[in-house]
């Protein structure tokens, strides 16, 4: 049944200049932690599930230096743990692909994350991928990324990666500016990085993508616009746009408070960014594939991204790495000696599972629906209920005022800002969903105000499907 909607929350006034008050990054983040009684039980019972292909999330923990703007390092790069780390990892999948489901489901995506994969060894890295090739149920078209940084990702290991299937790049840019690269970080000065990506796109043998983050300290939207005509330039297949998240009591915020260095962008400065960096590329012939991922050639997919944001069925191996089963979010012990030790038993090393979400499709539809920028309003009413999207309409009336959508007569269309905001948009959404269909009354906290609860980096916890992948090393 369907309950009345009150929308005074919503229509909160905001700071002059903005839409809300704050950003919400994590709007699925509400999920009660489910005891962990017989987790390998569950986990078993949540394999067997019927359902649609499945995506594959790989985690390696280590990094050669912990970037200044990023809250996701864990372990320094170390030839010989990374080696036994492989050999556990290689253990895991196998011991999970024979588990029974396993082999029922394809797995039409696979994303190899970190930390920083391509700091592996050449051997290591083909280790991991064929071992996921050997004993996953791989689909034919299936997307395989691997996610790197320029520093260290020498030729040797971009062939292992692809002679054992390896067919998109991620990397890790942030910036081209040198002193700003340097400032966060990162080794490779400008002319090396324009050089490893335009030499990656010239194979021509897999999609190059690169991530760019705006709100950067010292960032002037001179550089920013450069950033993106450099992508552009270099003949890339895509493009992530991500937003500096910047946590309190991170390394950067820490800079920045002692003054060391330049304050990060506010929100205004971030939307003007966001909205500039979509009008070039725009411009320039690419397409918007989500609200932060641009491709350039039919060769990207961002299959991966895409689904993970609709909360789709994903496989998760390493230690830290986090996993989809039905729903039921889940993560493996992030300690790689407690990891491997599991590992090592023959014991799936879950170290953590959240009860689904009310409403997981429901939710994965809005949110697939916001990544692409349009609300229809015959699938909002397919997701929820017949009557929900109308329901809406002074809500929809409001974004419209703030400048976040224009209203058609089947759709609502989100402008850049809009799609700027998103993340609260949808928190919102999933708000009055509760409300419309069980009369829920939303948390106290309202969405548009008070603390921001921002992870570090533009990425998002780096080993959580559904988080949007931006995880850049
Ligand atoms: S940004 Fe990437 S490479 Fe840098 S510390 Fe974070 S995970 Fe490691």
């Amino acid at each position: 049944m369907a309950h009345p909607l009150v929308f005074d929350r919503y229509l909160a006034p905001a700071p002059a200049g903005q839409a809300f008050a704050r950003r919400v990054h994590h709007p699925w983040m509400d999920r009660r932690p489910v005891p962990l009684a017989d987790p390998d039980g569950r986990y078993a019972a949540l394999l067997r599930a019927d359902g649609d292909p499945r995506l594959a999330y790989v985690h390696v923990p280590f990094c050669a230096n912990h970037c200044l703007f990023c809250g996701f390092y864990r372990n320094r790069t170390d030839d010989a743990a990374m080696r036994r780390y492989v050999d556990h990892l290689v253990r895991e999948i196998a011991a999970d692909a024979a588990r029974p489901g396993v082999s029922a489901r394809p797995v039409s995506a696979v994303f190899l994350g970190g930390g920083t994969p391509s700091a592996l060894s050449a051997e290591d890295l083909h280790r991991v991928l064929a071992a996921l090739r050997d004993h996953l149920p791989l689909a034919p078209d299936c997307e395989v990324t691997v996610e790197g940084r320029v520093a260290g990702f020498d030729a040797d290991k971009i062939d292992a990666c692809l002679d054992a299937g390896a067919n998109r790049f991620s990397i890790g840019i942030q910036s081209f500016d040198t002193r700003l690269r340097r400032r966060m970080g990162r080794k490779a000065a400008r002319e090396e990085a324009e050089a490893f990506l335009s030499a990656l796109a010239a194979r021509g043998r897999a999609a190059v993508i690169c991530d760019l983050i705006y709100g950067l300290p010292g960032q002037t939207d001179a550089i920013w616009r450069d950033d993106v005509a450099t992508c552009d330039r270099l003949g890339l297949d895509g493009v992530d746009l991500y937003c500096l998240s910047l946590q309190p009591g991170s390394p950067l915020a820490l800079s920045i408070e002692k003054g060391a260095l330049p304050p990060a962008g506010d929100e205004p400065c971030n939307l003007g960014r966001y909205r500039d960096g979509c009008d070039t590329l725009a411009a320039a012939g690419w397409t918007r594939l989500s609200q932060a991922h641009w491709g350039r050639t039919p060769r990207e997919r961002n299959r991966y991204n895409r689904l993970t944001k609709r909360g789709a069925d994903c496989l998760a191996f390493g230690a830290g790495a986090g996993g989809m089963l039905g729903g039921h979010r889940f993560m493996n012990d992030g300690d790689v000696a407690a990891y491997e030790a599991r590992v090592a038993l023959g014991e799936k090393p879950i170290a953590a599972m959240l009860a689904p979400a009310a409403r997981h499709a429901a939710r994965g539809a809005v949110m697939d629906a916001l990544e692409r920028g349009s609300l229809d309003f015959a699938e909002l009413d397919a997701a929820v209920e017949p009557g929900f999207a109308a329901a809406l309409a002074p809500l929809f009336a409001e974004w419209r005022r703030r400048g976040l959508a224009e209203a058609g007569a089947a759709a609502l269309a989100l402008t850049a800002e809009g799609r700027y905001w998103y993340n609260t948009l949808a928190a919102a959404l999933f708000e009055l969903i509760d409300a419309y269909l069980d009369g829920a009354v939303p948390p106290a906290m309202p969405p548009h105000g008070g603390a921001r609860p921002r992870h570090p980096g533009a990425h998002p916890p780096a080993s959580h499907p559904g988080d949007s992948h931006a995880r850049h090393p």
